[in-house]
């Protein structure tokens, strides 16, 4: 093995190929087999390394990943990229919503993971250990769960340092999505990106188990811009007409009771604060709750499943 030689488990990519393969991954109860997509470049530039499928039914995002992969000339490519084509397969393969079936677990709340904890936990060590950390830039695709409707953004992380955050914002922006919002959220796969020091990117399209056509290929143009953001190629399609606009403020409204929800409003709407964004129903029509927005916003994404449980999400607020 040469020292240029990039490897993912038994996987490895010499300079000018390209290699994919089943990583086997020990989770404690089994084995998953994880599918891995090395392309090494002809040249030597950044390592940027991408996951898709976190959750397993945000299929325009796994859709999007595997349409640039395997379109990718090793030839054409400065550095390389590492990408993990669907990064949590049991969930994939249950058309799981939100979790890993082998545990309950949300994957994107279980970083940086634990070698010894349940299924979810190490692979999401796995993932942080020999995907996102020995990288120079990292991308996270995901889109609307298969309950879930959503206004397209970007997502980064408030990291602290400058330099860091700054060529996050660059990266986030070569996406060309509608907005750009600042991550709170704690255990993601953002967060081992940014306490490495490595600049992150998260790109949400589409939603509801669906993949159009159309949705993938602005999830894979916005990829694509961010692979030649990052150097690793030079031809991308145009950037789209309009500007990203910063949401930097957010509210996720939980339901309290269980019931049927009838939401008021459809994603991409600008609310204002105390609006009522919908009714949560009983079985016979009676009205259990009626949320009202806690801030002025744009519904980033809207819960559209009918069925509705005491403290899942109803809907995102940005702005
Ligand atoms: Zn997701």
């Amino acid at each position: 093995m040469t020292t240029n030689t990039i490897a993912v488990g038994p996987l490895s990519a010499q300079p000018g190929t390209k290699v994919t393969g089943l990583v086997p991954v020990d989770v404690g109860t089994t084995t998953l087999e994880v599918p891995v997509a090395i392309v090494h470049g002809a040249r030597p530039g950044p390592r940027v390394a991408v996951t898709g499928g976190i959750h397993g039914a945000e299929y325009v995002s796994i859709a999007a990943l595997r349409e640039v992969v395997f379109s990718l000339d090793p030839s054409a490519v400065t550095g390389s990229l590492v990408a993990v084509l669907t990064a949590s397969p049991a969930a994939f393969a249950a058309r799981s919503i939100y979790v890993n079936p082998l545990d309950g677990l949300n994957l994107n709340r279980q970083f940086p993971g634990d070698p010894n904890g349940s299924p979810t936990q190490r692979l999401a060590h796995w993932l942080a250990t020999e995907v996102i950390e020995g990288s120079d830039a990292f991308v996270d695709m995901h889109c609307g769960d298969m309950n879930e409707a959503l206004d397209s953004f970007v997502g980064i992380l408030d990291t602290g340092n400058p330099s860091v955050d700054a060529r996050s914002r660059e990266l986030a922006e070569a996406y060309g999505l509608r907005h750009l919002l600042i991550s709170k959220t704690t255990g993601t796969t953002l967060a081992v990106a940014g306490a490495h020091g490595i600049p992150g990117v998260l790109g949400e399209v589409g939603g509801q188990g669906l993949w159009p056509k159309d949705d993938v290929a602005l999830h894979a143009a916005g990829f694509r811009r961010v692979l030649r953001a990052a150097g690793l190629i030079e031809d991308a399609p145009a950037e789209p007409g309009h500007r990203t606009e910063l949401l930097p403020d957010e509210a996720w409204m939980r339901a309290t009771t269980t019931g049927y929800w009838h939401p008021a409003v459809g994603v991409g709407d600008r609310i204002e604060a105390g609006m009522e964004v919908g009714e949560v129903q009983d079985a016979f029509g009676n009205v259990l709750e009626r949320p009202s927005a806690p801030m002025a916003g744009v519904v980033i994404f809207l819960v559209s499943s009918l069925a509705m449980n005491a403290g899942d999400p109803l809907l995102a607020l940005a702005g």
